[in-house]
This record gives C-alpha cells, structure tokens and sequence, in this order.
C-alpha cells in the first residue's frame, strides 16, 4: 500500500464509476444515433421516438406487450439433466447455465404460458435472448414439442416468438437435432389442423429460422427485425456478391414471400388479436 493505491486509483475508478452512470441511463439508437433516455425508451415499447428503430426487448417485457393484466398462467416445463457432452469452452458448460439461470431466474430459453389475448384463449411461447442468446438446445427444444402438444389437447392455437442465435453450439450434435424434432412438432399441429403462428423478432437466425421458426401457418415479423440463416459477411463472401443493405430484414422477406406481415411493435399485440379472429 502506498500513495499511489491508496489515493490515485480510488480517485480514478470514481471517475470512471462516474462516466459509468450515462451508460445505463442513456440508449445510443443503433440505426439513427440519437441518444434516448431508457425511461422514455421502455415507455416508447422500446422503439427509437426519432426514427422507429425496434430495439431488442426482453422476453418479460414481452409477455407484459401481449398481457396487460396478468391474464396468463405459465407452464411448468419438462427438468432434463444438463449439459449431455460434458462440455466445455472458456467455461464451463455447467457453470454458464448456473449464471444464466442466477441472471435471468429461468431456467432455460423459453417461456411457454397459456394465456388470453382478448377473448381468444391460446399457448404462447417466448424464447428469452437473455438465456445464452435464444440459443435452442435440448430444454428450448423440448419447450417447443411440449407447448405443441399441449395446443392439440386443449385445441387452442399455438404462438411462438422467436429471438434466437440459432442452435446451442455446447450441446453439439444434439442442438441440431432439435431442428427435425421442431419440425416434428409442426407437423403434429399441421395433422390436428391446429393454427400455428410465428413471431419473429429481433433477431432470429441459425438453427432456429431453419426449423420451426419458418414453418408458421402464418409468419408475423416485428418492423427491421433480423431474420437469416448465416450473417451477411459470411455469404457475401462465400458468393462474392455484394448483398443490398436491407437483405435479411423483416421488409426484404416479405417482399420475397417468406413472412406474411411486417409489424410496428405497438401494432403487434392487435394484429395477433386479428389473425386469431381470422382463424380460429
Ligand atoms: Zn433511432
């Protein structure tokens, strides 16, 4: 201990403690640059007030969208043992469930609950891009299979919300077979003609948009949302062409037929209402 501990560095991590506190209050738009008070931010749905950029929102700030009193009830999803290949990177494959699970209190990707938009009772899934980025391993998988047959027994239209980066790398090979096993899960809904429809946020892609994120009987997305399969950069240079700037954003798939409808987030809650009226 000297001078320099004791007295220069409290002095400067204050300092930089203090420049810290902007930071969280203050949200830099991502598409326009205006800084946006986060306060105004979520009382705003969490959508730039200058340009209309759609921030990413949580899976909790979502189900208050879709839910305004409490109108739900979730449901208790299936325990599996984790991490099946022992893995690990960085970390331990264990030990960033554990955090994930202490960050976000759930304990895994997806939330499924039943729930009432209006008079129109339905089983909705979220999947929570706070939970290891969306990503779909056994549990995700599982979640969706579930929520699929619990729409054929009580025969009520199955949602699904997607925001994920695709396929859980730490689970392997068994990540990827949740894509056949999602699609499994559509077919059933398909054969017991129950409706099946998909919300794609910000963002969605790998796995998830190769599998049942594409397979809704109608495709909602949410205003500039991200949908794709690889990133730009990688195609653009695996075809060496270069790619326009909207290509992968909700606009650009609708305009080549693979959504149905391109959604203002404050619109989205009403539009879902809509869709149900129309089919169920
Ligand atoms: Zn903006």
């Amino acid at each position: 201990m000297n001078w320099l501990t004791n007295f220069v560095k409290p002095k400067l991590s204050s300092l930089v403690k203090r420049r810290d506190v902007p930071e969280k209050l203050w949200n830099n738009c991502l598409s326009c640059g205006s800084m946006i008070h986060h306060k105004d931010l979520n009382q705003n749905l969490r959508v730039c007030i200058n340009c209309g950029y759609h921030f990413r929102m949580t899976a909790e700030d979502r189900i208050k969208l879709f839910f305004n009193n409490n109108d739900y009830n979730e449901i208790e999803l299936d325990r599996i043992s984790d991490d099946p290949l022992n893995f690990s990177d960085k970390k331990k494959y264990k030990d960033r469930l554990k955090e994930y699970r202490k960050k976000t209190k759930r304990e895994d990707a997806f939330i499924l609950l039943q729930g009432k938009i209006e008079n129109i009772e339905l089983i909705i899934g979220l999947m929570n891009f706070e939970f290891m980025g969306g990503s779909m391993g056994r549990a995700v998988g599982g979640a969706i299979v579930k929520g699929a047959k619990l729409s054929i027994e009580k025969k009520l239209p199955y949602v699904v919300v997607t925001s994920s980066g695709g396929a859980r790398m730490q689970e392997g090979i068994i990540s990827l077979m949740q894509m056949p096993r999602t699609i499994a899960a559509v077919d059933m809904l398909n054969e017991n003609k129950i409706p099946y429809i998909v919300i794609l946020t910000e963002p969605t892609t790998g796995g998830v948009t190769a599998s049942f994120a594409m397979l809704g009987d109608i495709t909602i997305a949410e205003k500039g949302a991200t949908i794709g399969f690889a990133g730009k950069r990688v195609i653009q240079d695996t075809i060496r062409e270069e790619l326009p700037i909207d290509f992968q954003k909700a606009e650009y798939l609708k305009e080549h037929g693979m959504v149905d409808i391109v959604v203002h987030r404050k619109e989205l809650r009403q539009t879902l209402h809509k869709v149900l009226q129309h089919i169920s």
